[in-house]
């Protein structure tokens, strides 16, 4: 069996989607990569600050309330005060804490690493995500692979693509890595 490898490769992280007051209805918040840290006494208020897409009011995403500064690592410190990247991404990436924030998840831009799937011989394929995501397996292989809605139902119906865990690929969103099995399939035309 030939055994092929998708990297999912974010280019962004998820849009929060909540209520902007100045527009009057729910819109995409993208963060902003900076943090905004508040000092009252001994502790600690610290954000990711959002900006709404469409008129840029911002939205603080709350990461700690009232924090005793001895009880963060004096590197992760850093990088809040000096809107360090990598620190941003990694709490941009955090579905968990986006909705706990009280928001909902849109949807990152990704782009799919890899090679084509070629349907005349069975594959193996291994799709690795970083983080999990809001991405629908089904959309990343419908994508990639170039199918009609239609076929990829036949395809799953008749247990052509399956998952090797279980996963119930029309639903399934991309939690962590997804290994399928992929038959040999006639190709459409
Ligand atoms: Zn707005």
């Amino acid at each position: 069996m030939q055994k092929i490898t998708w990297d999912i490769q974010y280019l962004s992280p998820p849009p929060a989607i909540k209520y902007c007051k100045k527009c009057g209805k729910k819109t995409e918040y993208l963060c902003s990569g900076l943090f905004r840290i508040n000092a009252q006494r001994k502790y600690l208020d610290i954000w990711l600050i959002y900006k709404c897409l469409d008129c840029d009011s911002t939205w603080n995403m709350t990461i700690y309330s009232r924090i005793n500064p001895k009880n963060v690592a004096p590197k992760i410190l850093d990088g809040f005060y000096s809107n360090n990247g990598e620190l941003a991404k990694r709490y941009a990436m955090d579905i968990e804490l986006i909705r706990r924030n009280g928001a909902e998840i849109g949807l990152p831009k990704y782009k799919i690493l890899g090679a084509n799937i070629n349907f005349g011989t069975p594959i193996e394929l291994h799709i690795k995500s970083s983080y999990p995501s809001r991405l629908k397996v089904s959309s990343l292989l419908r994508e990639k692979m170039n199918l009609s809605q239609n076929t990829f139902k036949q395809m799953i119906n008749s247990g052509s693509i399956r998952s090797v865990s279980g996963l119930n690929l029309k639903k399934c969103r991309l939690q962590a890595d997804a290994i399928l099995i992929i038959d040999k399939w006639p190709i459409e035309g």
